[in-house]
């Protein structure tokens, strides 16, 4: 297994990416913090599937623009199953809002889930993998990122702040043997999904070049082979897994 033993922590992982992620690293042995913000029952139940795999597994809440309360949970985690060794950052919020009706308050919001809350999470765990000298990290970004995003101002400014802050920590953290890499999926069937109007959903599948959606086990293959050794020689990279949807409207 490819993470026997291991610890990890899964932000947002009560449901969507963050929960197949999460059952594809116990799946190979991991031990998992399921952390969310809200969703408490999900996120409990998906620690019973953990445990019926035989790992160890505790749900933990934290907002992740709340610094404080992030701290609070990576110390949680670490006095409960141990020091966090795998770290996916995937919470996110696309809160998209036509730019007509884009406020800064809003700005501000989605800027500090999607980015800053990135980055406090990373923070805080960082000084563990420093001391142990081993850590994998891997952020979720989007292919929102790299497109023309006018209803999603915010969120494709912070994606694009999470594969920067994924190059820049990459040469950071390589020198204490941690390995940071991002993630940018395209269109992926989750709640999240849900939050665009039917229309732009079909759009979305019919101007993918595979022709549909993905799938969120797709993306969690994708995580668990940047948190692997199978990708021993990569850092700083942004994998695009988006069914050939890039750059396309
Ligand atoms: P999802 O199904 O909507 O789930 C979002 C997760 O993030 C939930 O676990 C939610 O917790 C958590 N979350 C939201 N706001 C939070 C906050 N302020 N603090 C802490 N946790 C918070 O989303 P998804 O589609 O799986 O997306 C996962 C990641 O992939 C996100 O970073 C997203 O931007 C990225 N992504 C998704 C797509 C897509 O098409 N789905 C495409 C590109 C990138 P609760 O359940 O407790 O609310």
């Amino acid at each position: 297994m490819k993470f026997e033993g291991r610890i990890a922590l899964v932000t947002g992982a009560s449901r969507g990416i963050g929960k197949s992620t999460a059952l594809k690293l116990a799946s190979e042995g991991a031990n998992v913090a399921v952390h969310y913000a809200k969703s408490a029952d999900k996120a409990k139940a998906v620690c019973e599937q953990l445990r019926a795999l035989g790992r160890n597994a505790i749900s933990v809440q934290a907002d992740v623009a709340d610094r404080d309360a992030v701290n609070r949970m990576v110390t949680q985690v670490t006095g409960e199953l141990g020091p966090i060794e795998l770290l996916v950052n995937n919470a996110g919020d696309v809160g998209s809002v036509p730019f007509s009706e884009l406020t800064p308050e809003h700005w501000d919001r989605i800027i500090a889930v999607n980015l800053t809350g990135s980055f406090n999470v990373l923070w805080a765990v960082k000084p563990g993998m420093i001391a142990r000298r081993f850590g994998r990290i891997v952020n979720v970004a989007s292919i929102a990122a790299l497109a023309v995003r006018p209803d999603q101002m915010p969120y494709a400014a912070a994606k694009a702040g999470v594969i920067s802050l994924t190059k820049s920590c990459c040469g950071a953290l390589a020198p204490h043997n941690i390995r940071v890499n991002a993630v940018a999926p395209g269109a992926i069937a989750t709640d999240m999904l849900g939050e665009v109007t039917p229309a732009f959903a079909e759009h979305l599948r019919s101007t993918t070049p595979l022709g549909r959606l993905g799938e969120p086990e797709e993306m969690a293959n994708v995580i668990a082979f940047l948190l692997s050794e199978e990708s021993s020689y990569m850092t700083g990279a942004t994998v695009i897994a988006s069914g050939g949807r890039i750059l396309m409207p």
